[in-house]
Parts: C-alpha cells; sequence; structure tokens
C-alpha cells in the first residue's frame, strides 16, 4: 500500500487550497512554490506514486489530465502564446511527490528545457 501525501489531503480538502477544479477522477491545484507566472499540478484522485505504477486501467484518468490543463490553460490566458506540462519521475526525474502529477507551467517563454 503505497504512503499517501500532502496530495491526498489537498484532494480530499482537508488543508484549505482553493481548488481549480475538482471532478470524480482529477484534482488541480496551484503549485506552492510556482516556477512561472502559471503553474498549476494536475493530480489523480487515486493515489498513484510514479509514471511506472500506470496500468491500462489509469489510462482514463491520465488522457483527463490532459484535458483538464488544456481547459486551465485557457482559463488562465496562456493556450495562444503556449504552456509546458511536465511529470517527473522518481530521483533522476527530480520528483519530490510521490502521487503522480502533472505540472503545467506558463505565462512567460520558458526557454530550453533542461536549461
Ligand atoms: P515534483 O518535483 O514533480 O514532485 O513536484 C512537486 C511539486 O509539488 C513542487 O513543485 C512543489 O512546489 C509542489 N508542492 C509541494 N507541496 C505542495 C502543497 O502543499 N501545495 C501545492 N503544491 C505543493
Amino acid at each position: 500500500m503505497a504512503e499517501e501525501t500532502i496530495f491526498s489531503k489537498i484532494i480530499r480538502q482537508e488543508i484549505p487550497t482553493e481548488l481549480l477544479f475538482q471532478d470524480d477522477l482529477v484534482t488541480a491545484f496551484r503549485d506552492i512554490s510556482p516556477r512561472a507566472p502559471s503553474h498549476i499540478l494536475i493530480v489523480p484522485n487515486k493515489l498513484i506514486p510514479t509514471v511506472n505504477d500506470v496500468t491500462e486501467d489509469d489510462e482514463l484518468t491520465l488522457g483527463r489530465m490532459i484535458t483538464v490543463a488544456k481547459k486551465l490553460a485557457k482559463e488562465e490566458g496562456i493556450d495562444e502564446n503556449g504552456y509546458r506540462l511536465i511529470m517527473n519521475c522518481n530521483k533522476h526525474g527530480g520528483q519530490e511527490v510521490y502521487h503522480i502529477h502533472m505540472h503545467l507551467l506558463g505565462g512567460q517563454a520558458l526557454g530550453p528545457m533542461l536549461a
């Protein structure tokens, strides 16, 4: 059984956090330490620790994460200029929170990806 992270508490609204989106599959909220003018995290409600733990049963959820990212990018007004979606996996990927999440980053030119 994977250990819960702070994200499970946010999803269940046990920590007061402004949710930008929530449905039966995913939840979105602003990153506490924004790395761009718009920095939103989109997470599955179900605890999946890393991308390595994703299964075919999660395909609907993973797809929903992208359609929600697109919707929020439009709401943030960053869809036309563009944005970046990132999922980090494990140590070398720079993953800090072991509940998978998609970063939506935009609002400025982000430069080359590994800069
Ligand atoms: P990772 O490095 O891809 O795992 O990213 C984890 C992200 O979660 C980081 O960008 C953190 O700033 C963010 N984060 C950690 N705790 C919280 C929180 O309580 N609320 C919102 N974002 C958080």
